[in-house]
């Protein structure tokens, strides 16, 4: 396993969250936010905050949503040096509703934000070309600069013994013709797959979980780790080995950012060399910490925390489950 730090591309974002569930935004509502948030923001500083070397290449605007991200990154120890500041254009955001029955509806504004604007620039060659790591997120795949970013990394991590890791997270209506052909080769080069619920069966194209899982592996895959929500995760190693991790015991506040913030712990915990059991713990420790925040990355701990949160919560659905 290569040194260097873990690295990510992607939104950097915004969120501010209607404070009472209900369906979308179609009245003047209560919101709560600005909160720090995008997919591999949350990832990233969950890697930093357990200690692994971390860094982002990103775009922001010149301004107070932007400003806030930054500084969150910055002090949780992310290096922030491939992340532009665009003049022109605001930072992305993401409005959120949650529904009574648990779903979300969102207003996005990341395309035609900086969000939207990312590209590779000098800092972000120079980031990618000292990283042992390359974790790619699904929800970035719709920025149009992200491919040949992840192209270039992808080359520079491997070219030092480096890894990669995927999250599939993105709606399969999403994936078509020439992306489709993206998606798949981002899944067969993953040495690590961190898909939750259906994306398993979406990214090996059947419908049944040992199938996906034993397809996904003939194509190269290394190890799969399925989130399952409340339910807690599975990992599924490349020897046909299987793993099951129940969940925590919480009461969930606010589910965003839980898999970005499970997969960063996993993955970090298997570069500092923890076996993969022990590796599954934390992450779903680091999960179901995390919903029991309100804001995607207000949750977020490091190694400390989650090991006092491990001693002192119950998994009774564990016993239930089993
Ligand atoms: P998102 O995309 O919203 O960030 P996800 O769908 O990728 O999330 P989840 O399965 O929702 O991922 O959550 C990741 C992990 O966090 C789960 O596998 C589990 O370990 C933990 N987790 C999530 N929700 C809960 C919960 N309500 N109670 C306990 N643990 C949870
Ligand atoms: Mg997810």
């Amino acid at each position: 396993e290569a040194t260097g730090p873990t690295i990510v591309a992607g939104e950097i974002l915004v969120e501010i969250m209607a404070i009472e569930r209900g369906l979308g935004f179609l009245e003047p509502l209560e919101l709560t936010g600005p909160y720090p948030s995008g997919a591999p923001a949350i990832f990233i500083d969950q890697v930093a905050r357990l200690g692994g070397g971390a860094g982002i290449i990103a775009c922001v605007g010149r301004d107070d949503f932007g400003t806030i991200n930054l500084e969150r990154l910055r002090h949780d120890g992310v290096d922030v040096s491939a992340v532009s500041v665009s003049d022109r254009y605001p930072t992305g955001s993401a409005f959120v509703r949650y529904r009574p029955d648990g779903g979300r509806d969102f207003v996005y504004n990341i395309a035609e934000s900086a969000a939207g604007r990312i590209s590779l620039t000098a800092e972000a060659r120079r980031l990618a070309d000292a990283a042992g790591h390359l974790h790619v997120m699904g929800s970035a795949l719709s920025i149009a600069g992200l491919k040949g970013i992840v192209a270039y990394a992808v080359k520079a991590a491997r070219a030092r013994g480096g890894s990669t890791s995927f999250d599939p997270n993105v709606r399969k209506e999403l994936i078509d013709g020439a992306d489709g052909a993206h998606f798949a080769a981002l899944v067969d080069d993953a040495d690590l797959l961190l898909p939750s619920g259906d994306e398993l069966l979406a990214a090996a194209g059947v419908d049944d979980e040992r199938q996906a899982v034993a397809a996904l592996i003939a194509r190269g895959v290394g190890e799969i780790v399925l989130k399952r929500g409340a339910a807690g995760s599975t990992r599924f190693g490349a020897d046909g080995s299987r793993t099951d991790c129940p969940g925590f015991l919480v009461e969930e506040v606010d589910p965003t950012g839980a898999g970005d913030c499970f997969g960063a712990t996993y993955l970090t915990c298997r570069r500092k060399g923890i076996e993969p059991g022990k590796a599954l713990l934390y992450a779903n420790a680091a999960g179901a910490l995390n919903v029991t925040r309100r804001g995607p990355m207000e949750g977020l701990a490091g190694f400390d925390a989650l090991d006092r949160f491990i001693f002192g919560t119950d998994r009774a659905a564990t016993d239930r489950a089993k």
